[in-house]
């Protein structure tokens, strides 16, 4: 497996002003890699002096040359970045794969073309957001300007690292926003290294800062000061929920990206193979480490033992193994915490009569290390027990039964979380019928896990509010001026 020194690591530093600085109290902190957990780098521990210098450069450089520069400038400087991105996608694909056991040869054909599709995408809407001429009464012009908020936060999971950022960076950047962003502490690297390939493109000193520190004293800093306009989250819901009570307080824009437990629902009348492998992609793509994993299947009675057969052979098959082998799917989860945390839902699924149809076990790679775990599939579940109704984020797939789409969409719905769900069935009006009385952000058919810059993306209920991708995100990262002028 990689070591630290041969891996392209940025200057374990803060970024600031354009500037790698060390923590103002010195402090530093690892990231370990879960397929060995041993540590790669030491990096810098921000605490609330550091998070304050970041918002203060990222003030400072809404009126420098990045407040100057055009709007097409400004789409050209993303497209750049998303180029330079393509360029070092093996590097950006090693640093994941180290930093969170992601297979390498995902990262680099998933996250990373994402991570750049998405500031193409919004690189082009830069020059084409713009206001309104508005008919008044009176004898008045009126038009509207829309204008960048100022200083976006960016607080981002560990689960997908530079994909989340890259959602957040690149909307909030193309309309003229600067940014801090804050990854987590468990996935520090590729933020790092998207603040080195943005200086090396030419951005503005200060247009992108990078603090790497524990949330609740750097994210916390950043919420908490005066002039951040807008903090954008993804995250668990009670760490959204706190940095909402403290948005309140300075009357901050807020977008929030929070968990799920998204119903996958598979009727008698689907392509019962094409749902299988819908099934197992939607639970067990990274591990299940995915907000909008299909963690609860609902599986129609009639077709159950069928289909629970299928599924249970398919993921007998994906065998966890080293992140770096290209050849594998299927890596560890990413901390000791995570482990612990998956484990004990698995505990909890037997003691609550749940029958255990595969896995449930930390399985060993052959290396005696590492944070590796079997794809678990969950039978004989009721919408009540504790592993059908909390975010697990892993390997564990819950089965439940139901008789009717009433009931499917009955139990679908009975959920706090409402991030996004699946619906298998060749019966079009059964489809879309599920689909708009789904609560869910997204809803994908006779699909799972496919997703598009240009879609909009977020949820309902306690799986938070406002759109990451899509027009609909530029909304929320851009203000709307209303100036009227006399003609009398
Ligand atoms: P988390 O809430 O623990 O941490 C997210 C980020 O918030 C980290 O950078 C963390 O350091 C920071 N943070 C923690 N406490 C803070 C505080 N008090 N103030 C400010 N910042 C603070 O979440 P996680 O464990 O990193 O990520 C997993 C969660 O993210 C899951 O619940 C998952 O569903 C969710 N998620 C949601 C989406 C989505 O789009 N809806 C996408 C990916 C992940």
């Amino acid at each position: 497996m990689a070591t630290a020194t041969q891996l392209p690591l940025s200057p374990g530093k803060l970024l600031i002003g354009g500037e790698w600085v060390a923590a103002a109290e010195g402090k530093t902190f690892s990231t370990i890699n879960p397929a060995t957990e041993e540590a790669i780098t030491e990096l810098a521990m921000a605490g609330k002096a550091d998070s304050d210098r970041a918002v203060e450069a990222a003030h400072a450089a809404l009126t420098g040359p990045w407040g100057k520069m055009s709007a097409a400038e400004r789409g050209r400087l993303l497209w750049r970045l998303a180029e330079r991105m393509r360029e070092k996608a093996d590097d950006l694909a090693l640093l994941e794969a180290c930093d969170v056991g992601k297979p390498v040869s995902e990262v680099k054909h998933v996250d990373v073309q994402f991570a750049a599709d998405t500031f193409e995408y919004f690189g082009g809407w830069s020059s084409k957001l713009h206001g309104d001429t508005i008919p008044v009464r009176g004898n008045n012009f009126n038009y509207t300007l829309r204008e960048p908020l100022g200083v976006v936060a960016c607080i981002v999971p560990w689960n997908f690292p530079l994909l989340m950022a890259s959602w957040k960076v690149a909307a909030a950047l193309s309309v003229g926003n600067t940014v801090v962003l804050k990854p987590s502490s468990t996935s520090p690297l590729t933020a790092l290294k998207l603040g080195e390939l943005a200086l090396e493109v030419g951005f503005p000193a200060g247009v992108l800062n990078v603090v790497t520190g524990p949330g609740r004293e750097v994210g916390d800093a950043l919420v908490r000061h005066t002039l951040v306009d807008k903090v954008t989250f993804t995250g668990e819901t009670e760490t959204g929920k706190s940095i909402m009570r403290l948005a309140a307080d300075g009357m901050k824009s807020v977008t929030m990206e929070l968990g799920g437990k998204s119903p996958n629902v598979v009727f008698a009348d689907a392509d019962l193979e094409a749902a299988v492998r819908g099934v197992i992609g939607g639970i067990f793509y990274n591990k299940g480490e995915v907000c909008a994993a299909g963690s609860r299947l609902l599986i129609e009675a009639s077709v159950h033992d069928e289909f629970m057969d299928k599924l249970v052979a398919r993921a007998a098959k994906m065998v966890p193994g080293d992140p770096l082998d290209p050849k594998t799917r299927l890596g560890p989860l990413a901390s000791r915490s995570q482990l612990e945390k998956v484990t004990s839902y698995v505990e909890a699924g037997t003691r609550e009569g749940a029958k255990l149809a595969c896995g449930g076990q930390r399985v060993d790679i052959g290396t005696g290390k590492g944070y590796f775990f079997q794809p678990t599939i969950f039978d004989g579940v009721t919408n009540q027990m504790t592993i059908a109704r909390e975010e697990i984020f892993g390997p564990v797939l819950s089965s439940i039964v139901f008789k009717d789409l009433e009931e499917a969409v009955s139990v679908g719905n009975d959920s706090p979380f409402g991030l996004a769900a699946g619906v298998w069935t060749n019966d079009i009006k059964k489809a879309h019928r599920a689909a708009r009385a789904l609560r869910a952000g997204t809803v994908w058919v006779n699909t799972y896990n496919v997703y598009d810059p240009a879609s909009p993306f977020g949820g309902y209920k306690f799986s938070g509010f406002g759109r990451e991708l899509g027009a609909a995100a530029l909304e929320s990262y851009t203000r709307v001026k209303s100036v009227w002028v006399g003609l009398d």
